[in-house]
């Protein structure tokens, strides 16, 4: 499945609107140190439900709103969203393009989007449980990711393995049956 698009608001390095097409299965971001290629990946975690911020290098979920230059005055909020091609209907959702997005307000307001309309994480969770996409999927590869999946606990990487191989998708439905 092909990430179409990616857009960016008001998140970290990023005041003014961007949109990354990618045109490729594979994409990889180059630039000089500080450029803004970490905040990309960061972003795209994020918009998939990313919760910790340490993840995405900061103190405070806040943190990844715009936070303002000498010049620019910070961003109220903080918004991404990414196209993914659905021809295939590899997600669930009868639209070949599906359109997931994240918004964040300084006051803490957080709001999910599926196709532009508002939805509540889980079913962003749900949307893509078991596609191979996902906040700690294998899908982004960072700096030190390789190293952190070959010297994981077994325990750990049997996650990894579970997610590729489609079993984690029914194992949270059982503990969803075990919790009601
Ligand atoms: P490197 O090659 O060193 O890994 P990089 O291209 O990955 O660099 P990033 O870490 O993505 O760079 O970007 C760092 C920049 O983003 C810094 O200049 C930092 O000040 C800026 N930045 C991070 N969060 C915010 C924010 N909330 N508001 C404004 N700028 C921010
Ligand atoms: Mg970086």
């Amino acid at each position: 499945m092909l990430l179409k698009e990616l857009e960016i608001l008001g998140f970290k390095s990023f005041a003014d609107k961007i949109k990354v097409s990618f045109s490729t299965s594979v994409s990889a971001v180059v630039g000089p140190n500080g450029c803004g290629k970490s905040n990309i990946l960061d972003s795209l975690k994020w918009v998939l439900g990313e919760k910790s911020v340490k993840t995405m290098r900061g103190e405070k979920m806040e943190d990844v709103i715009f936070a303002g230059t000498s010049t620019r005055k910070p961003a109220n909020f903080a918004q991404v969203s990414l196209t993914f091609d659905n021809r295939l209907r590899l997600l669930k959702i009868d639209t070949d393009d599906v359109k997931v997005g994240r918004r964040l307000y300084r006051d803490g307001q957080s709001q999910y989007f599926i196709n532009d309309s508002r939805v509540a994480l889980k079913e962003i969770e749900d949307l893509f449980r078991d596609t191979g996409i996902g906040k700690s999927s294998y899908s982004f590869m960072e700096q030190g990711r390789m190293d952190q999946i070959l010297s994981s606990k077994p325990e750990d990487r049997r996650l990894i393995f579970e997610e590729a191989a489609g079993v984690s998708r029914f194992k949270a439905q059982r503990e969803e049956a075990e919790k009601n």
